[in-house]
């Protein structure tokens, strides 16, 4: 590079541009100095540890994996959740659970069951007409000690990885950005995992889940969502959602993961307005066809 070049470096979906001073050195960005300085990282050169856990089956039917289901551990550390997933100790909610996939807060991933297993970590769900959903999808846990332990920020380290691992998931099994999901997306009156300060639009940037963009139609078409109960709850089942749950749940779940500004506001929570309803519509109208 020469000296006084502009360093244009693509991060997670963000394209940082860094005007050199006037001593002609680029001011280098914080996360550039901790060491994540493998942004080009491609799925084959990440490294995987595997873990083999006894807690899988065969998929329904010989299913493929078409969803991508992201959850938070609600662990203190790795070794907690690793506890449950290897059986090395009960989980308080009763049964065996498991996942594909856990990435810890350095950005460590390990693996404990295999891609065409299914493992046991969406439990009873729901999402676009099916409800064996272990049997359709990929499960990522991210380590993070949620609601239950001091919910914190998910790192950068964690964030990269992810979107490593689903480049590579979403390629070798066609999945679409519609089909990675929250663990509250289906199961929403259970589950508020990862929850709010999951950061989907960055995700999206990188192609690996979809934002909505509402415009003007959308914002029309979402008066009618806030104004009539019916409307808002057929729009939400299009979109995925189970058509029995409570609404308000639903609600909630779609605000975790659309429309975080709610949760500045306790208010908000539970209740639909016109910013969210527009990209609920949003949604709709650029949902796959099935
Ligand atoms: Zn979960």
């Amino acid at each position: 590079m020469e000296i006084g070049e502009t360093i244009r470096i693509d991060f997670m979906g963000v394209t940082f541009v860094f005007e050199p001073d006037d001593t002609g050195i680029a001011t280098i960005p914080i996360f550039w100095l901790a060491g994540i300085s493998n942004i080009n990282e491609s799925a084959g050169a990440m490294n995987i540890i595997k873990r083999q856990s006894d807690h899988f089956e065969d998929r329904a039917n010989g299913a493929r994996p078409d969803l991508l289901i992201i959850h938070y551990t609600e662990t203190r550390t790795l070794e907690d959740a690793e506890d449950y997933f290897l059986g090395r100790k009960p989980h308080p909610g009763g049964g065996r659970v498991s996942t594909h996939y856990m990435i810890d807060r350095d950005g460590t991933v390990i693996q404990y069951v295999d891609d065409d297993k299914r493992a046991w970590h969406a439990g009873i769900s729901h999402w676009n007409g099916m409800d064996d959903i272990n049997s359709h999808a990929i499960g990522i846990e991210l380590v993070n000690p949620g609601r239950k332990y001091g919910y914190e920020p998910f790192t950068a380290q964690q964030m990269q990885r992810l979107v490593t691992l689903c480049k590579d998931l979403m390629a070798r099994y066609g999945i679409s950005p519609h089909g990675v999901i929250g663990h509250s997306d289906v199961a929403p009156e259970r589950k508020s995992d990862p929850g709010e300060l999951f950061d989907w639009k960055m995700l999206a940037g990188t192609g690996c889940a979809v934002w909505p963009q509402p415009d003007e139609q959308d914002r029309r078409v979402a008066q009618d969502y806030v104004r009539d109960e019916s409307s808002l709850r057929e729009a939400f089942t299009k979109v995925g959602y189970n058509p029995k749950a409570d609404l308000q749940s639903v609600i909630t779940a779609f605000q975790r993961h659309f429309y975080p500004e709610a949760f500045k506001d306790p208010e908000q929570v539970g209740k639909i307005n016109g910013a969210a309803a527009a990209r609920l519509h949003w949604l709709v109208r650029n949902r796959p066809h099935l």
